[in-house]
């Protein structure tokens, strides 16, 4: 991030409540912490806006903030979401035991790859939406670390992979077999690609292809574009 934070403090995009538009929790009320910062460049990122702003926010306002969105609209749910939370895995884990204290269910919107990172905050986290990045789209290979990450979150992962009308089979494959290696039970969603300049989703029949492909080694694969996007809200 080449930035210094002190540890009492986070650098933050925004705080929200919405609809949950993505993976298992898709149509749940959440309150959205969204982190500024992330260590990768997809090219389908729609959060350009975290990866490059925030402010820099004491812990004691955003557990306010959140405290005021629970009251008022009476959520079950906090995402700790970015850009890419675990790159400020201190302040994280801090907000997440306050989340906590309040009953809320703890979900963390991570790219996948900060295992170290999360094997410190994973105690206070109740689902964990992990990306495998296909390096079509993030512009390097991740399996290592996808791997390492996946062992970490145990059962409390889930998997999404955006796909475009320019995926590899090969690359979605291997990502396949990556999660498979996790558990053959773990939710597995094919994301669309919402489209975005040259960026298009991939038509029916290639969309077919893909979840055959998934559907031979999982057994929860399902397909769901970016619902929040289609409704036009956050
Ligand atoms: S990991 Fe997420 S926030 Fe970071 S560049 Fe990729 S899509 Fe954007």
């Amino acid at each position: 991030m080449g930035r210094i934070v002190k540890l009492s403090k986070a650098v933050i995009a925004e705080i929200f409540t919405s609809i949950q538009g993505e993976g298992l929790y898709a149509g749940q009320k959440q309150v959205f912490v969204r982190f500024a910062g992330c260590d990768l460049g997809c090219s389908y990122c729609d959060e350009p806006a975290a990866k490059r702003a925030g402010k820099e926010l004491p812990l004691s306002a955003i557990r306010k903030a959140i405290r005021k969105m629970v009251l008022t609209e009476r959520v079950r749910a906090v995402s700790f979401t970015g850009g890419e939370p675990l790159l400020q895995h201190s302040a994280l884990l801090k907000l997440a035991l306050y989340a906590k204290s309040l009953g809320l269910e703890v979900h963390l919107e991570t790219n996948g790859t900060r295992y170290k990172e999360l094997a410190e905050v994973i105690g206070a986290v109740d689902v964990v939406a992990a990306d495998i990045k296909l390096p079509g789209t993030s512009g390097k290979a991740l399996w290592a670390e996808h791997k390492k990450f996946l062992a970490s979150a145990g059962s409390k992962a889930f998997i999404k992979t955006v796909v475009t009308s320019e995926t590899s089979l090969a690359e979605f494959r291997k990502a396949v077999e990556l999660a498979a290696e996790a558990s053959a039970f773990i939710p597995f969603f094919i994301q669309p690609v919402t489209p975005t300049g040259r960026l298009k989703p991939p038509g029916r029949a290639r969309l077919d292809v893909f979840y055959q492909i998934a559907s031979e080694k999982l057994k929860a694969v399902r397909v769901l574009p970016q619902l929040h996007k289609l409704w036009k809200i956050k």
